[in-house]
């Protein structure tokens, strides 16, 4: 596999073509960003972390049925992907309240949700993000009715595959994002699924295993991400 130009850098990671037309190579960085890119950082080895763990969970989620763009690891930073064109959405799903859903709507963080909650939003860095609802997404052409309904049943069923795989190695799957991308014409799985993208609490002390120790300098970052990855393993 030859490793071409880049094509995009991302904030977290670097897409290059291959010589397969239809495969990127997706390498992770350990710069790390906050707050919309306001808070700027880096993370020793969490390029190899993210990369490892991506790995580790697009393959389990394979295994139960869901299409992903995950082919292989090729190096310490490095994947093999299938060349999507990524939705401009951020699926974000929710099982305890926490960040921005505690702020809108004045939950203490650690309450369960009732219900799952499924969220969008749309991927523009300039307008921060915005929440948008099933109309937006019809009206602005971001996916239509069947790639939506495709969207919420895959993001459903993976958080409940997440939430037994990680409960069993002592953490709480509080909420994570998610994107996915057309690939011949098919909804699959895509960017990464890491501490970065995920609120992962400890099961018995409810330490929180995850970005949000960057983003509210709480300390020990490195170390535990190597612990999440650790525990995975
Ligand atoms: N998230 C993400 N990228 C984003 C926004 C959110 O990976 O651009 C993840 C975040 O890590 C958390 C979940 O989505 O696991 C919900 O994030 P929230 O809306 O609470 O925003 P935050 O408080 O992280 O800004």
């Amino acid at each position: 596999m030859e490793k071409f130009e880049m094509i995009y850098e991302g904030k977290a990671k670097k897409v290059y073509r291959t010589d397969d037309e239809k495969k990127y190579i997706v390498e992770y960085k350990d710069d790390a960003t906050a707050f919309n890119g306001l808070k700027k950082g880096s993370i020793r080895d969490k390029g190899v972390i993210n990369n490892k763990m991506s790995g580790l969970l697009f393959k389990l989620l394979e295994e139960a049925g869901i299409p992903t763009h995950f082919e292989t690891i090729l190096s310490d930073r490095e994947m093999l992907v299938k060349a999507v064109k990524i939705l401009p959405l951020e699926v974000i799903v929710r099982n305890v309240a926490a960040g921005s859903l505690s702020k809108r709507l004045g939950l203490e963080e650690g309450v369960i949700m009732k219900e799952t909650v499924l969220e969008f939003s749309y991927k523009n860095d300039e307008l921060g993000d915005p929440m948008v609802n099933d109309y937006h997404i019809f009206a602005m052409e971001f996916a239509s009715k069947e790639q939506l309904n495709i969207l919420k049943e895959y993001a459903l069923r993976i958080n409940e595959i997440l939430k037994e795989f990680f409960l069993a190695k002592n953490l709480k799957l509080i909420d994570f994002k998610l994107e996915f991308g057309l690939f011949e014409g098919q909804v699959i799985l895509a960017d990464e699924i890491s501490p970065d993208t995920c609120r992962l609490w400890d099961v018995e002390t409810n330490k929180k295993m995850d970005k949000d120790r960057f983003r509210r300098d709480l300390g020990d970052v490195e170390e535990t991400y190597q612990e999440v990855l650790r525990r995975l393993e």
